[in-house]
């Protein structure tokens, strides 16, 4: 394996581990920030055009202009990525990321004041396969915290901004009740909403059914597996779905970048379904695995043995 990873600061490709922001720079200070993470699929970079527009849409949402066309980023992201693919090992893949902040504050001026060039990085970082492998198993216990998903009225949660405090409470919430658990967020009207970092998707009577798009993230990886099940002519829909939706699913599943298609075994403790990954999530999961070219459960699982 080689050495250190690179990433892109500001025009300068250096060795991550001199890779810094200032302590006036806008997104340390104030969470002034957007970000967008894809990975590789057997080192072959996924969707990164859907990112990058998706990265588009949460900077013009937070009115913040990159200074450079989403060509050139999409350039930059495909340069660090080869860059540090030699550190990665055969059988493993890696997230690569995005960030734009709104730059440095301004001595002497108010809150609304930043420096006239946003902080740009580009970077890449292993995804823990070895740490989440159990779950592709054993499925993941999920559990709602108290803490509600800020809702659209107080910052959209259809951007992709550097502020988590949200989520990381919920986070914090969930494991003090279960150390393996992930949380999954309610939203203000009590209906499932996402977790940090994942969409989720429940199954009753063959139909799948996930939380509305003003409500979430809109995840790359929740619209591939929208796709992949209307190409298998499975029911799929957005809908309000509760905590009784839950409780009573035959099978729950939550998706992201990095997990793709997550099975879930528990919700607040109580059991999924009869135990074990249920017949759609496997049928979603192997469509996920022809459409990336790899198998998804088995680079995680090969962990296990
Ligand atoms: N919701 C939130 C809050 C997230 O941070 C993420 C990860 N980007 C997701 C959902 C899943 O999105 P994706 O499928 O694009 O990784």
């Amino acid at each position: 394996m080689t050495s250190e990873r690179v990433a892109y600061v500001n025009g300068e490709i250096v060795p991550e581990s001199q890779a810094s922001v200032s302590i006036s720079d806008r997104g340390f200070l104030l969470g002034d920030a957007v970000f967008d993470t894809t990975r590789t699929f057997g080192h072959k970079i996924f969707r990164l055009q859907e990112h990058l527009e998706r990265l588009h849409d949460s900077l013009r949402w937070m009115r913040i202009d990159p200074q450079m066309t989403l060509n050139e980023m999409s350039g930059l992201t495909m340069d660090i990525l080869e860059r540090n693919l030699p550190t990665v090992d055969e059988g493993d893949d890696i997230w690569v990321t995005q960030r734009v902040t709104r730059g440095l504050r301004l001595a002497g001026a108010d809150i609304q004041g930043a420096a006239d060039r946003p902080t740009v990085i580009i970077e890449c970082f292993p995804i823990p396969f070895q740490e989440r492998a159990h779950y592709y198993r054993d499925g993941m216990p999920i559990v709602t915290p108290s803490v509600r998903r800020t809702p659209p009225e107080a910052m959209s949660p259809r951007a992709k901004t550097h502020n988590y405090i949200n989520l990381i409470q919920a986070d914090m919430e969930a494991r003090a009740q279960n150390p393996d658990a992930y949380a999954l967020l309610l939203d203000m009207n009590g209906n499932l909403c996402e977790g940090n970092g994942s969409n989720i998707f429940v199954v009753k009577d063959g139909a799948i059914r996930t939380p509305r798009s003003q409500y979430v993230l809109g995840g790359i990886s929740r619209q591939a597996t929208i796709d992949l099940a209307h190409e298998l002519d499975v029911s799929m829909s957005e809908d309000d779905i509760d905590v009784f939706d839950a409780y009573t699913a035959d099978e729950i599943f939550v998706t992201s970048t990095s997990l793709c298609i997550c099975p879930v075994s528990t919700f607040n403790g109580a059991p999924v379904g009869d135990g074990g990954i249920g017949p759609v999530t496997d049928r979603l999961q192997k469509a996920y695995s022809g459409l990336v070219g790899i198998d998804i459960v088995e680079q995680y699982t090969r962990w296990l043995e």
